[in-house]
């Protein structure tokens, strides 16, 4: 089902996306910490999440729920789990036992129930649909920042950034008008809402993931440059 055939592969893969994460941050000025690797696993098999683990890939992502359940039972406690999909609130409650960061909260609906069901401030970036596409996941840009309010007085939840999908682009340099968006609304939040830490730009796949590095990406979600293509 999946391209790689080599053991070593995946490992190679990592290592292969982490240099040109460095590069890209380097040609920006930027330090190459400042950009954090995730590795968007779903579909992925636990053998190929193991071989990623072994490279010291420790940030991973998935994008449904009981997929991210049944993974999170096998691995050890040592990886941080992302949730980087559309998120149903009857799914919320089991994902919060482990996940370290949500990067798809794109609706006050969904902010409540996170804020109900959780016993400690979970950390959640808001996605943002800066291309306007009508059948895209995330936010419209202009209700930002009343979204922003009604979070900010919910103790249950933290946010601490942006996230956002570029459009299926045939070069990787035309995405970054939507990364500079959002680069740009993370600007403004900041000057607005001071007393929350609204650092983090999710952005960037496989596609244009050096480019959302060039424009300020603190986290990168790279799947099948890593894994290999997926089987729809
Ligand atoms: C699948 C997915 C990714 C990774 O996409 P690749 O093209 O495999 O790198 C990143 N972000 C989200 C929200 C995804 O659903």
């Amino acid at each position: 089902m999946r391209c790689w055939s080599g053991v070593n592969e995946v490992a190679a893969a990592v290592e292969r996306v982490r240099e040109r994460i460095a590069a890209a941050a380097e040609r920006a000025g930027r330090q190459a910490a400042a950009a954090r690797l995730v590795a968007v696993s779903k579909g992925a098999p636990l053998e190929l999440m193991r071989q990623a683990l072994d490279a010291g890939q420790l940030d991973f992502g998935e994008n449904r729920v009981p997929e991210a359940l049944a993974k999170q039972g096998q691995l050890g406690p040592e990886v941080r789990w992302h949730f980087v999909g559309r998120l149903q609130r009857n799914k919320v409650r089991p994902l919060l036992d482990f996940v370290g960061l949500i990067h798809s909260v794109d609706r006050v609906e969904l902010a409540q129930e996170i804020d109900r069901r959780a016993s400690g401030p979970v950390e959640v970036l808001v996605e943002v649909n800066t291309s306007g596409e009508p059948h895209k996941a995330g936010m419209n840009p202009e209700d930002l920042h009343d979204l922003l309010e009604d979070l900010s007085g919910m103790a249950g939840l933290r946010v601490t950034g942006l996230m956002t999908m570029a459009p299926r682009v045939s070069s990787p340099e035309e995405a970054r008008p939507f990364f500079r968006r959002l680069a740009r609304m993370r600007d403004d939040m900041q000057k607005l809402f001071p007393q929350m830490p609204v650092h983090h730009l999710s952005m960037g796949m496989s596609q244009d993931y050096e480019i959302a590095v060039e424009e300020g990406a603190t986290l990168v979600r790279v799947g099948e440059a890593i894994f290999g293509p997926r089987v729809a």
